[in-house]
């Protein structure tokens, strides 16, 4: 008979922290399994480390709800278990007339969402960002900072405090319905073996496709399948870093919000991510993107930046859902209507998924909660 649990989570990033953190409890047994040495290795350590406001998402999509419950959550246990953070807020500038009409979009978009937003003539941005150059601006007060380890490391010690075991360097390879749950096939370094979990939970980042098929799941049928889109980061040197005082954003484009400058709770500046399509992950980054970012409207609105001053620091890799245009929400689903009781799927969790970790791991433990009850 093979060895037998309760909950099964994939992936030890941001979001399997986050889900085991609030799920794990004496009468569980919880797991998160990672295929890596230790947690937080991909997307969840390679980003802006920006706390969302909740802006750019159409009112009542899951990115909307999860992002604003988030950002209140996330300031809440940074401040209450000191997980460094700076409420620093956001500019978001136009240069053109046409940038302008895309930030009013912005602007009632946001408030339809129920931001604190104010838009700023050029003096008033002026007076408070001397070193931009734009027409007009839009101020997120509520936007912030965090740092990105420090919050996964609040997860993981909570999750393990209430019970959750995580085991590093094991990958899932397989997964087979059984009665009363899912048998689950992992590799470790040296061997592989397999146990059988109630629940399975698929946070396994830019692999989430792959894990929702091996559990039978038609993922291009159901819209799962994802294609990758790397982001290039440029460190700002020297004292230019000390030039801003608060997160500076262009108007978004197709790929994402827009280059930006983003800054670590020590104060360290950095433009990106600039977005393109690849096919197969690594994280190399070479320097060849600088011509593009010194073209981007970033530095139009930044005049005091020039080519020299940008390094490359690092890259971060996000997986999106091939199918569809446009806007790309959240996939979380408990997949019972595909015969798969007790098997969730979180699929495409881009951002604003580090800012929405903590309201994303409330709705995947109801739904748990719902499971245990009825399946
Ligand atoms: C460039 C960039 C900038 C971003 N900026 C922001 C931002 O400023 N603010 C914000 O809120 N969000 C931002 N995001 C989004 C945020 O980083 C992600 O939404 C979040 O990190 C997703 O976390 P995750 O746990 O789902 O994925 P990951 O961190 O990728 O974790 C998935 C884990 O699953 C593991 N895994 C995969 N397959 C298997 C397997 N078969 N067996 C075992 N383990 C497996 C992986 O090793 C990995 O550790 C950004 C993303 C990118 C890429």
């Amino acid at each position: 008979m093979s060895y037998q649990t309760d909950i099964t989570i994939v992936g030890a990033g941001v979001i399997g922290l986050a889900i085991a953190s609030q799920i794990a409890n004496e009468s569980k047994e919880v797991y998160i399994l990672e295929k890596n040495r230790t947690f937080g290795q991909e997307a969840s350590s390679r980003n802006s480390e920006v706390i969302h406001a909740g802006i750019y998402y159409p009112k009542d999509s899951l990115k909307a709800k999860m992002c604003i419950e988030g950002n209140r959550l996330l300031y809440g246990l940074c401040q209450k278990h000191n997980v460094d953070y700076k409420r620093i807020g956001k500019i978001i500038v136009a240069n053109t007339n046409a940038e302008n009409k895309e930030l009013e979009k912005l602007y009632n978009s946001g408030k339809n969402n129920g931001i604190d937003l104010r838009m700023l003539s050029r003096k008033e941005m002026n007076h408070l960002e001397p070193n931009i150059r734009g027409i007009s601006a839009l101020l997120s007060p509520s936007t912030g900072i965090v740092e990105s380890q420090a919050l996964m490391k609040y997860f993981l010690n909570k999750a393990r405090s209430n019970g959750a075991q995580i085991v590093y360097k094991t990958k899932i390879s397989g997964i087979d319905k059984v009665p009363g749950g899912y048998k689950i096939k992992v590799e470790d370094t040296q061997s592989s073996f397999s146990f059988i979990t109630r629940v399975l939970i698929n946070c396994a980042g830019l692999r989430s496709d792959k894990i929702a098929s091996m559990a039978g799941v038609n993922i291009n049928e159901a819209g799962y399948r994802l294609r990758f889109c790397k982001g290039e980061y440029y460190s700002i040197l020297n004292r230019k870093s000390k030039f801003l005082n608060r997160l500076v954003y262009t108007i978004p484009t197709a790929t994402g919000l827009g280059v930006h400058v983003c800054c670590d709770v020590s104060g360290r500046m950095r433009v990106g991510p600039l977005y393109y399509f690849v096919d197969e992950i690594n994280y190399k980054i070479d320097g060849s993107k600088k011509i593009a970012f010194c073209e981007s409207s970033l530095m139009r609105a930044l005049p005091f930046l020039e080519a020299h001053d940008l390094e490359p620091e690092m890259a971060g890799v996000k997986a999106i859902p091939q199918k569809g245009e446009g806007f790309k929400d959240f996939i979380i689903s408990h997949e019972c209507n595909r015969d798969l009781p007790g098997f969730i799927n979180l699929i495409g969790i881009d951002s604003p998924g580090l800012t929405s970790a903590p309201a994303i791991a409330i709705y995947v433990s109801n739904l748990v909660n719902e499971i245990l009850k009825n399946y």
